[in-house]
């Protein structure tokens, strides 16, 4: 059977829903995926720091599976969303089976021991480099702390919204106020 006919196989569909995390910094790294639908997002947790979002027909997870290290992100879905996932014990299972793709894991493992993600075609989500990842990229340090900054605008954001409507309410109902009864209600104040 042909590999990729052979892959597809074990491909599942999972949905998220928005906030639901899709993995975390320091989980062993067990798939990868594919987005159907929807939007995640790629967040260091420990720095609070917001890196990027990943959209349909995009993939996310690899360099865990072929590293064989731990999550150095974590993926949390900001939408509903949902994804092919295939699982790193039948991708190698399946990839047992051709030569070509038992040499290609090698290639990608041993390149990325060296820090060169090039034979994965990653890219840092920042800078779009090929030779290294995010949390190691140099502006990094722009984005450190963003998702407090981010946050707090929001609030703001919301706030102002908030008081713009209220005051407008109040401006409407002052200006009813003027409307109907001015001389009385100034009265109604001074005395
Ligand atoms: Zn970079």
């Amino acid at each position: 059977m042909d590999f990729l006919i052979e892959l597809t196989a074990f491909f599942h569909k999972v949905t998220f829903v928005t906030d639901d995390f899709i993995f975390m910094e320091q989980d062993r790294a067990e798939n990868i995926y594919y987005i159907i639908q929807g939007k995640i997002a790629m967040i260091h947790k420990q720095s609070h720091t917001f890196i990027t979002d990943i959209e349909k027909d995009q993939h996310f997870g690899e360099i865990g599976v072929f590293s064989g290290q731990s999550r150095q992100l974590s993926a949390k879905s900001r939408d509903f969303t949902e994804v092919y996932r295939i699982r790193k014990e039948d991708l190698f299972g399946i990839c047992e089976n051709y030569i070509e793709a038992i040499t290609a894991i090698r290639t990608i493992k041993e390149s990325l021991d060296q820090q060169n993600y090039k034979p994965l075609k990653m890219r840092c989500y920042i800078c779009r480099e090929m030779d290294h990842v995010a949390l190691k990229c140099k502006k990094f340090s722009k984005f450190r702390g963003n998702l407090m900054r981010m946050y707090a605008k929001q609030m703001n954001d919301k706030n102002r919204k908030s008081k713009r409507s209220s005051s407008m309410a109040l401006k409407q109902g002052s200006d009813k106020l003027t409307s109907d009864s001015q001389s009385q209600s100034y009265g109604s104040e001074e005395g």
